[in-house]
């Protein structure tokens, strides 16, 4: 919104300042180009500056993961967390030893970073 205001008062100052050099007031005219420039700059920094921080707001949620144990033979799996799941839960019988696997940890997936430039 700011950066609307801004770019008008920009374009107005633009108006005025025609308006002034065919009046004859060139000095006026100067300045007035001036401010209008100087607005003109000033938007489309905010501009640039909102659509960065818009950018840095769009951060990855990062992924939960479940993993799964039997105590037994110590067959161990990870998968995706699913709802309802909680540390100790008994789940399925282990795949190998008919034993019953437990979830032994919950956590969320930290993702090495890749470092983009945008420029
Ligand atoms: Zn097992």
């Amino acid at each position: 919104m700011i950066v609307l205001v801004v770019l008008a008062l920009a374009l107005v100052s633009l108006a005025l300042a025609f308006n002034a050099f065919m009046e004859g007031e060139e000095i006026v005219a100067i300045y007035l180009v001036i401010i209008g420039f100087i607005a003109l700059g000033l938007s489309t920094y905010v501009l640039m500056q909102s659509r960065s921080r818009a950018a840095a707001m769009k951060i990855e949620t990062p992924k939960t993961l479940t993993t799964i144990e039997c105590k037994k033979c110590g067959f161990k799996n990870v998968r995706e967390f699913q709802r309802g799941d909680y540390v100790y839960k008994d789940l399925d019988k282990c795949q190998k030893c008919d034993d019953r696997q437990i979830i032994t940890a919950i956590y969320k997936e930290v993702k090495e970073k890749e470092k983009t430039f945008p420029f």
